[in-house]
This record gives C-alpha cells, structure tokens and sequence, in this order.
C-alpha cells in the first residue's frame, strides 16, 4: 500500500482529503489532465455486452465523433497550459479516464503510458478501467512504472455490490470480478495506487444496500475512493429510464448523508479522491441541485461537524 498519512480527523474536513497525499507526494498539488487515448469498452464493443452501462455518455464513442481524437503527449501539452495559465500549476497526473484504459495488448498499452510519463512535468499517471478488463501481464506493466519510482493509480468502477443492480444498469461485470481484480492488483502490482468507486442511487438501492457497497468497498483495503451520485445525463438509456418514471434520483441533502455515511465507513487510511459526481456538465438531466461542488463538500463537512464524527469512526474491523 502507498504512503498513508494519519492526521486529526477531529479538525475540518474530517476526512483525509486526496489532494493532501498530492501535497505530501510533490510538495504542491498536481493536477489531474484527463486524456482520451482511443480505447474502446467491451461492454460497448460487443466482447462482454453492447450498450455500454445504462449511465454511460456513449454518444461519443462513434468513431465519427472521435476521429478526432489527438496524440496522447499533445493533450497532455494542451492540458498543462490551460492550468499554468489559470492556477500557476506546476505538476501534473496524467489520467487516462475515457473508455476502459487497460482493453489493448500490453504493446500498445506500454506505448500509450510511455508517451505519457515522458512529458515534462507529468509526475504519474492514473489509470480508469473495467474490474474484468486486467490480468497480470498488464499488472506487471504498470508496477514496472510504480517500481520505478513514478506515482500509478490503477481505478476500478466498482460502483456496487449489489450483482442485480450491476445486472440492471448492465455493467457486463460481477461483484465477484472486482474481488478478484483487487486481489490481483495486491499481488501483482504492489505499490500501485488502488482507487475504487462508488455510485449512490442507481436505481433500484435503497440506503441499506448502499451501505453495504460501502462496507464492502472498505473490506476490500482500496487507498482511495471515488464515491458519486448517480446523475442521469441525456440521451443515455438511463435518461430513458427516468423520463418513464422508472426510478427517482437522490436530493442534495440525501447524498449529502450518504456521502457522511461514506467517510466514517471508510478506514482513517483511505484518502477520499471525489465525494460527488458531476453537478455543472449542460448534458446532466438530473439531480440538477444549483450548487457547486464546492459548496458540495463543505456541506458534507458541516454534516460530520454536526455528527461530531470524522472518517473511520463506524468503519468496521475485518479480519486481515
Ligand atoms: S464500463 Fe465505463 S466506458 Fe464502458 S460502458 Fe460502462 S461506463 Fe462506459
């Protein structure tokens, strides 16, 4: 497991907030610069399903849509000016997030994340993917970087452990998958960085079982998680879903609850990277709350202060 930093979680945010691991890693923030590097999903491609997950913008797969899709170490330059110029950014990750960045043979990925650690300033990388979609050749790949010194983040969509939700939001993947890519992760890729995420209301879950994914999420030892709200954005088949009436989104003040419950089940060691999802893209058709996510995440923390808890206070404890 990576660096882990213990602080007072008794004193605001109450949780260990992942951009102070950047802090600690770099000695300033490094900006995250999402790139597109062509990957394809099996869950769209035919190889598991087609359709994708019913949440998933995947207008934008048409080939159409992404011919124009640029090189990796140039969207990367055009990352680094953009925050240089509005933050003074110094330091940068580059974050292979569109699609599943790990469905290529092992060349072309080692080609892809070359590219990427070779340009200045990049001081790691993350890397998004599906559970089924890693083995240990591919594992092995990306520990050669983290042995090396660089920082690596692997991020699986965990999203639920509820297998009859995966099955309905058409993940294309089992719970037990995701077991079994941890594990994996753990034994063939050590000091890479684990992220899973966490989707709260997708249809069909009621409190109870969000609580469960949680925990679970918890059992399994990720360094960080990435815990959203599920938002429905247009033109998906989950759009389709709401607008038939067929499941309701959370409010602000429920995922603000949620998101409370999230940290103190999570272990005092995991570092929260994202405690909501999208809330200012023109394509989300609900929850639209009118707030920013800044106001988000003070709102959760006000929700600890007046608990008068803080991460890992109902975490439970898991044989080892
Ligand atoms: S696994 Fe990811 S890229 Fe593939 S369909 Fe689901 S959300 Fe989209």
């Amino acid at each position: 497991m990576q660096l882990l930093e213990q602080t007072d979680l008794a004193q605001p945010p109450y949780y260990q907030p992942f951009g102070r691991l950047m802090k600690r890693l770099f000695g300033e923030p490094a900006y995250k610069l999402t790139i597109d590097a062509g990957f394809t999903c099996p869950n769209i491609d035919g190889s598991k399903a087609t359709g994708g997950c019913t949440f998933c913008d995947n207008v934008s797969f048409s080939p159409a849509l992404r011919s124009g899709v640029t090189r990796v170490s140039e969207q990367l330059e055009r990352g680094k000016a953009f925050y240089r110029e509005r933050f003074g950014a110094g330091k940068f990750l580059a974050y292979f997030q569109t699609f599943t960045n790990t469905y290529a043979p092992v060349k072309k990925l080692k080609a892809l994340y070359d590219e990427a650690l070779g340009v200045p300033d990049v001081v790691g990388m993350s890397i998004g993917t599906r559970p089924d979609c890693i083995d240990r050749e591919k594992l092995e790949l990306i520990q050669s970087y983290a042995r090396a010194g660089r920082y690596i983040a692997i991020e699986y969509g965990m999203q639920t452990m509820h297998d009859e939700t995966a099955y309905r939001v058409n993940r294309a993947h089992t719970h037990a998958e995701t077991v079994a890519a941890v594990a994996l992760t753990r034994r063939h890729a050590p000091d890479v960085h684990l992220c899973l995420h966490l989707i709260a209301g997708l249809p069909g879950e009621n409190e109870a079982m969000i609580h469960a994914s949680i925990n679970e999420c918890a059992r399994l030892g990720p360094d960080s998680v990435k815990f959203h709200h599920c938002y429905v954005y247009e033109n998906t088949a989950m759009a389709r879903e709401f607008e038939r009436g067929e499941f309701e989104v959370l409010t602000l003040e429920q995922h603000v609850k949620l998101a409370a419950d999230c940290i103190e089940r999570m272990p005092p060691g995991v570092w929260m990277q994202r405690l909501v999802g999208e809330v200012s893209d023109s394509g989300v058709v609900a929850p639209v709350w009118g707030v920013s996510k800044m106001k988000i995440y003070a709102m959760i923390s006000a929700e600890l202060k007046r608990r008068g808890t803080y991460q890992g206070a109902k975490a439970l404890r898991f044989a080892v």
